[in-house]
């Protein structure tokens, strides 16, 4: 189905134009949605088309088929991707994912939202993604194993530690980071640490990395409740997915912050407890049950939808994309959302926020504390110099807090949304990297 139209920024930046040329079969509403939200800001800072329509669409897109030999001694065949939206600023940054319904669309999407990521933090990364079709839940460890060597086979032509720096994301982890990186690094003849970040920490991963992504939405939610005149202390929060995200932005805020968290959930069920929850001994219950709170005994049992629309201060979407909608963002009351997935709102859903006075916290701000520790980690691989854990934390900590800064002082400028602002901050951060480095060859 073709969705994506193809959108174009005009002399002057006042009027979008949707043209009829160039429509791309393999991009859908996701990514329209990402390029509505990048419109939405080039038209607020009157954003130079002659940069903006190259911003647009991914620099390149990889779509690869291969084979994989399953326990069985039978062949079959997967399909992955690797898109790098842009590289002005630097090689490109971003996860791996393996689900079942990954698609173009969606590695596009979050290959673009990167780069905003990136830019918004000030790292020298331009942004990226990829994604395998596999329920990895299906697979033995060995033919994981073989699937992992084998895509990142088929992408080393794109990546590299001066190219393109993949990490785990959705259902990848320092294991596969692992694997990844002795692929590359065997094909290329020498150690490449470099080549892939969230590794595990005696391959060159970094202290801090799998607490960072969780950290840094910790951070922004506090920062949050700041402006909001809430104080963090005596909010209450619900968390939507407890993974690697969810579950250290549970841990982070109720351990750290001393907020109470009363409901978490994970694609099985939700669990509540208006008292609030003890996040150790939840996540101890789902490392021993087959990584689901399902079942879990200290806590009513409760839907994904009843988690999204409770009665808090402070609302965490920590799993996948569209959580939030038009279906039922307007019975939502949480007074912040601090986004730890990405796309977790579809933009019908924040209008409906927004008139609400809810206070967003974009994805591209609200969860980069993971690529920012990954960027921690690609510094020390390069200098096979280590830091240890206080000072990861410190720099975590300062480069959250001015971005938010940076984010706020921006929307009260324009009088724009969290998101909006955001993409301001970042869009004239690529913006002025692509003219100066200008267009070669001419
Ligand atoms: P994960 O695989 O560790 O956890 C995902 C969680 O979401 C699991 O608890 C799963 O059960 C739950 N889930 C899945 N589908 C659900 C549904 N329909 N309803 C409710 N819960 C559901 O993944 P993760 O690394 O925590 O990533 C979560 C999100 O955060 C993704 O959008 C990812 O792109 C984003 N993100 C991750 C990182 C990172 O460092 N891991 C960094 C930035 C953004």
């Amino acid at each position: 189905m073709i969705i994506v139209s193809d959108p174009k920024i005009l002399k002057g930046g006042k009027s979008m134009k949707i043209s009829e040329m160039g429509r791309l079969e393999p991009f859908g509403p996701l990514y329209e949605m990402a390029q509505k939200q990048f419109l939405k800001a080039a038209e607020v800072m009157d954003l130079d088309p002659n940069y903006g329509n190259f911003l647009l669409w991914p620099q390149r897109v990889l779509e690869v088929h291969f084979p994989v030999i399953m326990d069985d001694g039978t062949v079959e065949v997967f399909k992955g991707y690797r898109v790098q939206h842009n590289t002005a600023r630097g090689p490109a940054k971003g996860g791996i994912r393996y689900h079942p319904d990954t698609h173009l669309d969606e590695v596009a999407s979050l290959a673009f939202w990167m780069t905003w990521k990136c830019a918004v933090m000030n790292l020298p990364y331009g942004g990226g993604k990829g994604g395998v079709r596999v329920d990895p839940s299906k697979l033995s460890e060995r033919e994981l194993e073989r699937l992992s060597r084998r895509f990142f086979s088929e992408i080393q032509t794109m990546v590299g530690p001066q190219k393109d720096i993949p990490a785990p994301d959705v259902n990848t982890n320092a294991k596969i980071m692992a694997w990844y990186m002795d692929t590359y690094s065997m094909n290329a003849g020498y150690t490449a640490l470099g080549v892939v970040t969230g590794k595990p920490l005696d391959l060159g991963g970094s202290e801090g990395r799998p607490e960072a992504t969780g950290r840094g939405v910790s951070i922004t939610a506090n920062e949050a409740c700041k402006v909001k005149g809430l104080d963090i202390s005596k909010a209450t929060v619900a968390v939507q997915g407890f993974g690697n995200v969810g579950s250290f932005s549970a841990k982070i805020l109720s351990e750290e912050y001393g907020a109470k968290i009363v409901a978490v959930s994970d694609v099985n069920c939700g669990i509540y407890d208006e008292n609030g929850l003890d996040i150790n001994d939840l996540i101890k219950y789902r490392d021993s049950n087959k990584g689901t709170i399902k079942g879990y005994p200290k806590g009513k049992e409760i839907t994904n939808q009843e988690l999204l629309t409770l009665d808090v201060d402070i609302l965490v979407p920590a799993a996948l994309e569209n959580a939030i909608t038009l279906e039922n963002a307007k019975d939502i009351k949480a007074k912040i959302i601090v986004e730890g997935a990405n796309g977790p709102t579809t933009q019908e859903a924040e209008e409906i926020l927004l008139k609400k006075d809810v206070l967003i916290v974009p994805d591209i701000l609200a969860n980069a504390g993971g690529v920012t520790v990954s960027y921690f980690e690609w510094v020390q691989d390069l200098q096979t110099f280590f830091w240890d854990i206080d000072d990861i934390r410190k720099r975590l900590n300062k480069m959250m807090v001015n971005a938010f800064a940076e984010v706020y002082k921006t929307k009260e400028k324009y009088n724009v949304d969290m998101r909006t602002a955001a993409y301001i901050v970042a869009i004239s951060r690529v913006s002025n990297a692509v003219k100066e480095r200008g267009y070669y060859p001419m």
